[in-house]
């Protein structure tokens, strides 16, 4: 391996001493705040409740620090001792050729799957279930990772063997068809996400007809939004979390409630959910992360054209140079640039976040708010008390005793 390997190895061993030092502040912060419910919350959450909040955090944090230097451990050692016996592999089964590339991508991203899958199943099965939120059997989490396997199979496949291909055909303009194409099935995919991509993990169901629905179609209606998007979701069939989402854009745009939340919260406070929620609609939000996701992706696509274009990049690590190679070390060694994002990613989300608070305020006041979001943190067991820094880095959504504060300071 030469220097620069050595390099982006230490690059990532550093991301990831960083992810340890920000999950070990934020792990300090709520152990020093967990015996005082912050006085804005005094009156809805109890120091039990509260307490409980930091055990769970602390608890999640802790399982996080383990995969963070796990996946660390597990690309540097992709990188300087497994692509080449994978890839020498997959040399002996298949001809040189688009197969072999594109067979080799596929095999890495099972086997990485696999590796993870005790991650994920300690995170439902341990972590999830001590508190309480886990409703997930065995059965049904290995039937959701076949599925997810089997979808991001399908999807990857046809897309590798596109782009291998225009990489032979066209040399030197590939990467921007390429682009081109990518934009076109990101948008599709977009589009078809809630029809399609979603039910096949989850049944979503029209909101029974009743007082509630009258009310929720009024709000709709005031804000131009066809009520035939609103759906809602047996979430209760995995966990007790409770939430709400707003995705799809065009004719496919859907809101969607979790059952669990539909079940807590009264008619106040799911009104002004929806109001959020309608906030991220007016606002083109999804639209928004669409343009953001398409610029990142032209720099990836940029970068992918200069590491196929030389082998200096295979080089680096000492692999043979071939595209699906190439594609696997680059996947690898992005993890420190991603990370160093983040914070810039998650300010532009929380953004978002309090544009659609700010709209459900004017549309139903802040009090129903105030109180959706006092509950919603109280069930979920999120912490009122995370560390600034933390927050900054990883929070898509703004820490809740923030957008209290915002829609309390308001007339
Ligand atoms: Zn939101």
């Amino acid at each position: 391996m030469s220097a620069m390997g050595v390099v982006i190895c230490l690059a990532i061993a550093a991301s990831a001493g960083l992810g340890v030092y920000l999950r070990l502040r934020q792990m300090a912060t709520v152990e020093a705040n967990r015996d005082r419910v912050p006085p804005d919350f005094a009156g809805e959450v109890t120091l039990d409740d509260h307490r409980r909040a930091a055990e769970y955090t602390i608890a999640k944090t802790e399982f996080s620090i383990v995969e963070t230097i796990f996946d660390a451990a597990i690309s540097v050692l992709w990188l300087t001792l497994g692509l080449a016996p994978l890839y020498a592999a997959v040399v002996a089964m298949v001809e040189p050729g688009l197969v072999r590339s594109v067979l080799f991508v596929l095999l890495f991203g099972v086997i990485a799957g696999l590796i993870d899958m005790p991650f994920a199943a300690a995170r439902a099965f341990w972590l999830e279930a001590r508190f309480g939120f886990n409703r997930l059997t065995p059965q049904k989490f290995l039937i959701d990772q076949a599925k997810t396997g089997a979808l991001e199979i399908a999807v990857s496949a046809p897309l590798l063997f596109g782009m291998f291909w225009l990489l032979r055909a066209a040399p030197d303009t590939w990467w921007l068809l390429a682009y081109v194409a990518f934009i076109a099935i990101a948008i599709a995919m977009a589009v078809i996400y809630p029809t399609v991509i979603a039910p096949l993990f989850n049944t979503f169901t029209p909101l029974e007809e009743g007082a509630m629905k009258r009310r929720m179609e009024a709000l709709l209606a005031k804000c131009g939004f066809e009520s035939k998007g609103l759906y809602v979701m047996d979430a209760s069939t995995r966990s007790t979390h409770g939430n709400a989402y707003f995705s799809g854009f065009g004719k496919a745009k859907r809101i969607v409630f979790f059952d669990t939340l539909l079940a807590r919260h009264s008619p106040d406070e799911i009104e002004s959910i929806l109001a959020h929620e309608l906030g991220h609609f007016k606002f083109g939000h999804v639209r928004q992360m669409l343009l953001q996701a398409a610029a990142i992706a032209f720099l990836g696509f940029a970068v992918l054209w200069q590491a196929f274009g030389s082998d200096v990049f295979a080089g680096w690590f000492g692999l043979p140079n071939d595209p699906g190679i190439v594609l696997v070390a680059l996947l690898l060694a992005r993890e420190p640039i991603s990370h160093i994002l983040s914070p810039l990613l998650a300010w532009r989300s929380r953004r978002a976040e309090f544009e659609a608070d700010a709209f459900a305020r004017d549309l139903v006041g802040k009090e129903p708010m105030i109180s959706a979001l006092t509950r919603l943190t109280r069930d979920n067991l999120a912490t009122l008390t995370p560390d600034p820094l933390y927050a900054t880095f990883y929070f898509s959504h703004p820490p809740v005793p923030v957008r209290v504060a915002q829609l309390r300071a308001t007339a």
